[in-house]
């Protein structure tokens, strides 16, 4: 089934309003911090810790374990015994790998309020949010790929003259996956979903922001009782990514994160042509035609920016409209804007909490005076919230012209961009005007208009009439400099395995 994330949080909110909400543990203890290698829990090798904070308090949470170039020695050593042939892992029945992940969805499920608050605590969405978007997507995800786990097979081939010829699909090895802070659950299940129904071990680096939700999911890994090393969890700085993108018994990496990085990676990963695949930024055009249900696109458009924040790497950051509805268009945009609750993402009725950290947020300032500076006309917003965490105005710039640093800069923040067209020629180009190529939306009721776009815009999705629908079964990923391969969906396995081709001398008869 496909899923609007932000829909499907207003629908049960809405259904929960006069049920019992689920009640958030706004104090959730703080049970591991340390490094996840071989099924232990370690301290770091030179004794480096680092502090997670809340971001909506700017409060010290726990101190975490710091990964170091020893640290992930050991992780992968781990790891690539785990993937030895002869291991529990390496002989264990592909029905049972589907058994073990789904194994850990029931446990994800079992302790879903306690993993929603955690991810509320050290991230700042809205508890909601993390509830019913975050946590149950990460179910929904273990649970499609479990079952794969006995089905992604290879196929017989004829051949010419006598020989038995197949293809085996096989595991990469030991994979590398880093992961950011905007989505912690749900990218480590994109993650750790394929590549464990595919029969890879793995060293996952949690982003240094947002370690807490993936140290307690290792616990359910154990818990669920897959064999040491197969899942190894390193919290931890960018220096520990590049150490598992340099590391020769590193077979591949995934990585979800900023083009910038994404880069290194791809560069680092070349001295031993490692696999990789890439998820990384964009600056999607949502486009909105003169046809289209006004107040239904202005709500989209609304949710396509700041959904999480406006932490998403799909944002539709650049909304560009057309001209004879551009003004009501705005108009509806600020106002929606300026009706958005911020605060304490634990309360219910919140819809915006802090941005991730202060580094975010300071960006995210600037990036906003750079818009006032360069003449974007501010309709919405314009500075922070409250004096107390990281928290940010609902912001709308009207006025915006492609060559504006908000047009072309990734924000990641709560600022959208309001862009007026003309003609459908015209607003192709300039939403492919872009180094990016991640997502893309389209508003109308004519079907040709639709077609048209849905052919020429050079992104990975095009959503027509909504935004933000994601479905385990549907690839992601993205074109251009947004990125290398595809998640999510069979075409999700083919990043995690190797193909093998057989091919077996047939005897003439039995002698
Ligand atoms: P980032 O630096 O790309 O971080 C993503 C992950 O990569 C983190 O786990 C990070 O570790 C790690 N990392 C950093 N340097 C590395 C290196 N040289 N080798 C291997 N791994 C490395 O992103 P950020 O600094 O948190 O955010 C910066 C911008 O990236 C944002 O403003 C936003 O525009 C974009 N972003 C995009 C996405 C997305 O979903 N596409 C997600 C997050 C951010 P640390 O713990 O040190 O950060
Ligand atoms: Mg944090």
């Amino acid at each position: 089934m496909l899923r609007n994330l932000s829909k499907t949080i207003q629908i049960q909110k809405a259904k929960f309003a006069t049920a019992a909400a689920p009640a958030p543990n706004t104090n959730p203890e703080i049970l591991y911090s340390g490094l996840f290698i071989n099924n232990e829990w370690v301290k770091s090798s030179d004794g480096k810790t680092f502090k997670t904070e809340n971001p909506a308090t700017g409060q010290v949470i726990a101190e975490v374990q710091q990964a170091g170039k020893a640290d992930v020695d050991k992780a992968v050593k781990a790891a690539k015994e785990a993937f030895r042939l002869g291991s529990p892992w390496r002989t264990m029945d592909a029905s049972q790998r589907g058994y073990l992940i789904n194994r850990l969805a029931d446990l994800a499920e079992r302790d879903k309020t306690y993993l929603a608050s955690l991810e509320t605590l050290d991230n700042g969405k809205p508890f909601l949010a993390a509830y019913y978007g975050d946590v149950s997507a990460l179910v929904k995800n273990l649970r499609y790929y479990a079952g794969w786990a006995d089905k992604n097979h290879g196929k017989v081939l004829p051949t010419d003259g006598k020989y038995f010829a197949y293809t085996r699909h096989e595991p990469v090895g030991v994979c590398g996956q880093i992961i950011p802070w905007n989505f912690p659950l749900l990218m480590a299940s994109w993650k750790l979903g394929p590549a464990l129904a595919t029969g890879n071990t793995i060293v996952l680096k949690p982003a240094e922001q947002t370690p807490l939700t993936a140290l307690y999911l290792a616990q359910l890994i154990k818990e669920a009782g897959f064999p040491p090393g197969v899942v190894n969890v390193l919290p931890g700085y960018g220096d520990a990514g590049a150490a598992i993108v340099d590391h020769p018994d590193v077979d591949k990496v995934a990585f979800t994160g900023s083009t910038e990085v994404g880069k290194l990676i791809q560069r680092g990963a070349a001295g031993s042509v490692k696999r990789i695949t890439l998820e990384l930024g964009g600056k999607s055009p949502n486009i909105i035609l003169a046809d289209a249900d006004l107040s239904a696109a202005v709500e989209h458009a609304h949710m396509a920016l700041f959904y999480n924040m406006g932490q998403c790497c799909t944002a539709g950051s650049r909304t560009f409209v057309e001209d004879k509805i551009y003004d009501q268009f705005v108009e509806m945009s600020a106002e929606r804007a300026k009706r958005r609750v911020v605060g304490d993402p634990f309360r219910p009725d919140v819809e915006q909490g802090p941005q991730v950290d202060r580094e975010q947020h300071t960006k995210i300032l600037s990036l906003i005076e750079s818009g006032k500076k360069q003449g974007a006309k501010l309709v919405a917003g314009g500075g922070r919230h409250g004096d107390v965490g990281y928290f940010v105005q609902p912001t709308v710039f009207s006025d915006v012209k492609d060559d504006m640093d908000i047009a072309k800069i990734e924000i990641f923040g709560p600022v959208q961009q309001i862009l007026k067209f003309s003609q459908l020629d015209e607003v192709l180009e300039r939403s492919n005007n872009t180094e990016y190529g991640l997502a893309a939306a389209v508003f109308t009721k004519d079907l040709d208009k639709a077609n048209y776009l849905i052919q020429g815009l050079r992104a990975g999705t095009v959503w027509v009439n909504d935004y933000n629908v994601f479905g385990n079964q549907v690839p992601f990923g993205g074109f251009k400099q947004s990125g290398l391969g595809r998640e999510n969906g069979p075409y999700g396995l083919n990043n995690y395995t190797e193909v093998k081709a057989v091919v077996v001398k047939l005897t003439e008869k039995n002698s």
